[in-house]
């Protein structure tokens, strides 16, 4: 979270995330799209497990220099447009440079950037300055929780399964562009870089909306603004979650449509892969606080670890896939039985 990324200028937390692989042991590799695939196979005859979430969030794409110190600025991603106030501060990248949002300039979401003049930089990007990281009060507020939340929530996943030697077959996927309509995943999924018998999970830091209640647990998605997903595979992650509760006294988790926004899960699904997603709870989504003021994103750090816990015992249970969604149909066709004896009698 330390490092600022937009869609298409990802290569800074992508470095972070190669690191904490290969600190790790963890098999990764980029496509030809600049996403990264994290592999954890120790079972790799086992249905793959994948794990997706991306590495950008909205925010400025430098498109020229317009003078000394001024630059035109094409924001990128969902922002209503009554948050862009004329001095809101900003922060050029790279080189971190302080800077501010100036007038708006014609009618596609671009604005003028003004820095302190200086010939030494060429930014690419620029971000609005809020505070990195910290953790206060059970929270974790950051610029850009969304979606650095499911990103961390991979990796912490990956890393406690191989650190249990779990048997697993988990494909983590880490994409790009998210914010600008899943290129990075629609690429993966048309490239047919994932086994077509995959079940994929998107994984999403989410607009906090009713029912769901920040802290109190992870939420199992059963949707999107766009799509319904699988129900074999939500049923799955709440066998799953059921379980977690009989044997933690801790973990909670809820279970919504989380209609906010659309998620990478609409991608994969719509490619015909069996997709379910998982999401916690967000505050200030894409830094959009009350009165119209920019600020950072928080989540609940309860939630999110109880995302990573929901994730590392489903990796483990999909090879008792079956038989868990099985539970449903064993016990309609019992109630049949007795409804038919009933109903002819
Ligand atoms: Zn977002």
């Amino acid at each position: 979270m330390r490092c600022p990324a937009v869609p298409y200028h990802e290569a800074a937390p992508r470095a972070e995330v190669e690191k904490i692989c290969a600190e790790h042991g963890l098999s990764y590799k980029r496509d030809a799209y600049g996403n990264v695939i994290v592999r954890l196979q120790t079972a790799p005859k086992q249905r793959p497990f994948v794990l997706a979430a991306h590495l950008d969030h909205p925010g400025f794409e430098i498109v020229r220099r317009l003078g000394k110190g001024r630059w035109l600025g094409q924001f990128l991603g969902g922002v209503p447009d009554t948050y862009f106030r004329r001095g809101i501060p900003l922060r050029l990248m790279p080189g971190a440079l302080p800077a501010k949002l100036g007038r708006r300039v014609g009618s596609k979401r671009q604005f003028e950037i003004l820095a302190k003049p200086t010939d030494a930089t060429s930014p690419q990007f620029a971000v609005w300055e809020l505070e990195d990281f910290a953790v206060r009060q059970q929270h974790i507020h950051s610029r850009a929780c969304d979606d650095l939340g499911g990103v961390a929530a991979i990796l912490a996943a990956m890393i406690e399964l191989k650190r249990k030697r779990a048997r697993v077959n988990v494909i983590g996927v880490i994409s790009r562009a998210e914010e600008v309509g899943f290129h990075g995943a629609l690429a993966v999924a048309a490239a047919g870089e994932l086994p077509k018998n995959s079940l994929v999970i998107s994984l999403e830091t989410s607009r906090e909306l009713p029912p769901v209640k920040m802290g109190q647990g992870v939420i199992i998605r059963v949707g999107d603004r766009t799509s319904i997903f699988d129900s074999t595979a939500t049923r799955f992650l709440m066998e799953v979650a059921a379980k977690r509760k009989r044997q933690s006294k801790t973990f909670q988790s809820q279970r919504a449509l989380m209609y906010g926004g659309t998620c990478e899960a609409t991608a994969y699904q719509e490619v015909g892969l069996q997709t379910a997603a998982v999401c916690v709870a967000l505050g200030n989504y894409h830094n959009c606080a009350d009165d119209n003021k920019i600020a950072a994103e928080y989540v609940s750090v309860a939630d999110a670890c109880g995302m990573v816990d929901l994730l590392v015992a489903a990796s483990r249970e999909m090879r008792n896939y079956s038989r868990l969604t099985g539970k449903l149909p064993a016990q309609l066709n019992k109630m049949l039985r007795a409804a038919r004896r009933r109903l002819s009698r």
